[in-house]
This record gives C-alpha cells, sequence and structure tokens, in this order.
C-alpha cells in the first residue's frame, strides 16, 4: 500500500519554527518512503483563523522547499462533514449537547487525565433534534416581536454534537514514534465533542471524515494530539474505514521555559526569517540539526535532507528553540 501522510496547518497565526520542525518530518517521511503529500488546509476554527495566514503558510512553506500532491480546503468540504454527521446520528452514534463547559466541569468528580474534561453522559438521549436542543437554549429565539431588546441582542447558545462512546471502549495504538498509546475513552474522555454547530463543521469529525476520504494511511504530527487520537480512532472506526490508520507523534518545540513555542519566546515566524534574509538552508539546518540530520550551523535544503532522514535519532524530548 503506498503511503499517502498530509501537512495539515490551521491558519490560526503565522507559521513558525515549531510548525516547520512537524512539517519536516511528515515531509521526509513521507517522500522517504515514496510516498504522497496531501496537504490540508484546517480553517473550520473562525473565531481563530487569522485573515490571510492560510495563504501566508502556503507561501512559507513553498519557500522552504516543500511540495505536495494534492490540496484541499476544510472550508469548502462541509457537505462531506454534515453527511458524515448524519450517518452518525442516524446510527445513534451522535447526539446534540447542551452543556457548558462550566456544567462539565462542575460535574466532575475526580481529575482525569491531561487537560481533556470528561463528559458523563447528561445530554445522551435527552434531545430528539438538533433544533429541540437549540430551543431549550434559546428559549425565545422564534419570538420575533419581542419587546426586550437586551435579550434580542444576547447572541444565540449553540448545542454542539457528541460522540456516544460505548463502555468500554479502550483504544490502543502502537505510534511509530511515541510508542504504545492505551486509553480507556469511556472512562478518561466520556462523550466527546465532536463537532461545535448544528453542520457537524468541527475539528474532531473533519479530521476523521478527511482522513478516511483523502486515503491518509499515516498521521505525523506533534504529540500534544497524542491523548486526542484514541478519540479520533474511535470516530474515523465508526465512519466505516476499511483500517486503522498509523500515528507518529513528534516532540514540540518549546522555548527556554518549557512551554510550547510561542511569541513571547522571540519571533520565530518563517516570514521573519525570509524578510531578515535569512536563507531557507539555514532555517532547515537549524532544524535538521535538532533531529540528528546535520551539524550546528549547516546549511541544507529540504530535499538534501531525504537520504539523511531518520526517525530514530529524533530526541524524545522536546526541542528547546533558543531564539
Ligand atoms: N490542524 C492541526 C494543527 O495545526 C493539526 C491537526 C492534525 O494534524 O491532525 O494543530
Amino acid at each position: 500500500m503506498k503511503y499517502v501522510g498530509r501537512l495539515a496547518p490551521s491558519p490560526t497565526g503565522a507559521l513558525h519554527l515549531g510548525n516547520v520542525r512537524t512539517f519536516m518530518i511528515a515531509w521526509l517521511r513521507a517522500r522517504s518512503l515514496g510516498g504522497k503529500m496531501v496537504f490540508r488546509m484546517e480553517d473550520l476554527d473562525h473565531p481563530k483563523d487569522k485573515p490571510g495566514a492560510a495563504a501566508d503558510a502556503v507561501r512559507d512553506l513553498q519557500w522552504l522547499g516543500f511540495d505536495w500532491d494534492e490540496e484541499y480546503v476544510q472550508s469548502e468540504r462541509k457537505d462531506l462533514y454534515r453527511d458524515a454527521l448524519s450517518s452518525l446520528v442516524s446510527r445513534g452514534l451522535a447526539y446534540p449537547c447542551v452543556c457548558s463547559r462550566r456544567d462539565v466541569e462542575a460535574a466532575q468528580s475526580a481529575p482525569h487525565e491531561g487537560e481533556q474534561l470528561f463528559y458523563p453522559g447528561t445530554c445522551r438521549g435527552r434531545f430528539a433534534s438538533w433544533s429541540e436542543a437549540y430551543s431549550f437554549l434559546n428559549p425565545l429565539s422564534s419570538s420575533t416581536s419581542n419587546s426586550n431588546s437586551k435579550l434580542q441582542l444576547q447572541p444565540p447558545r449553540i448545542p454542539c454534537w457528541r460522540f456516544r462512546v460505548a463502555d468500554g471502549s479502550r483504544v490502543a495504538f502502537d505510534d511509530v514514534f511515541a510508542g504504545r498509546f492505551e486509553q480507556d475513552v469511556s472512562a478518561t474522555l466520556g462523550d466527546f465533542p465532536l463537532a461545535r454547530d448544528e453542520f457537524g463543521a468541527g475539528y474532531t469529525l473533519a479530521c476523521a471524515v478527511d482522513d478516511i476520504a483523502m486515503g491518509i494511511t499515516e498521521v505525523v504530527r506533534g504529540d500534544d494530539l497524542l491523548a486526542a487520537t484514541p478519540a479520533q480512532i474511535l470516530v474515523t472506526r465508526a465512519l466505516g474505514a476499511e483500517r486503522d490508520i498509523s500515528y507518529c507523534h513528534v516532540p514540540l518545540v518549546v522555548g527556554p521555559d518549557g512551554k510550547r513555542l510561542a511569541k513571547r519566546h522571540g519571533d520565530t515566524r518563517i516570514a521573519a526569517y525570509r524578510a531578515a534574509g535569512v536563507r531557507h538552508e539555514k532555517v532547515i539546518g537549524r532544524l535538521a540539526a535538532s533531529c540528528g540530520w546535520a551539524e550546528e550551523g549547516e546549511e541544507i535544503s529540504l530535499a538534501a535532507l531525504l537520504p539523511r532522514f531518520d526517525l530514530s535519532t529524533i530526541p524524545h524530548a522536546p526541542f528547546i528553540a533558543v531564539t
């Protein structure tokens, strides 16, 4: 089976050293195996998406020497996500939920793994449809003659969709980089959110739909998503994937304080390096050195790294970028 990998940036900000290190590993992994690369812009996160960031990411990646064989934009694929959601709903695998984050936090009986909240299934079987859940949250929404302008100015509250996790849903997989990972999704997450709005255009669902539709065989991405993977595997299986996708979670780039690379650590935007006249071989060389494929200070193009690519030399600790 031919390897199909993906680069899936979210246009929530400028591309920086952190994203690019992961993309570099993903690209080299696919190309070194003679595989295909899919580019997917994950632009469904409207409140966080920045105008122009999608086009900038493409330009930055091309400047660095990345290429791909197919290109997709998630905001143009919402019909597919809606169809997938309808299929889950019709099989009793998804239901609308009106609980706020605060409600879910209040229902926690014990601390659960990581940052993810455990959801005890409060809205399971509670509403016959999404519109019923919507009316529950917005009892005045259909009343156009309402004289209370204060109430009319409130933005509507939107139910989310949750995935119905069967009891004892334990998922185990052998991550290509991170090793064996196991999670009892029913005990750790409970019925996790699938989509944030009526039409199912949310990250967890969109990602599963697209990975299947695009024939992705392996996902290489940052290990901040490792704990979210068992839930994604359940959705992918529920959507009828013929086989599990392989996963390869690699360590993130952090600042000297050990926190995920961010603006406060200095300007590591690719666009800033380019504007300052830094050569792309220098940016790639620095990241390659952090993976054990180049000497410190060596300048090398992405394509020239192909014969040196080796997953086993990448340190398992996060890469500390000193800017
Ligand atoms: N779009 C996500 C991000 O930029 C990546 C999701 C994924 O690779 O599955 O964080």
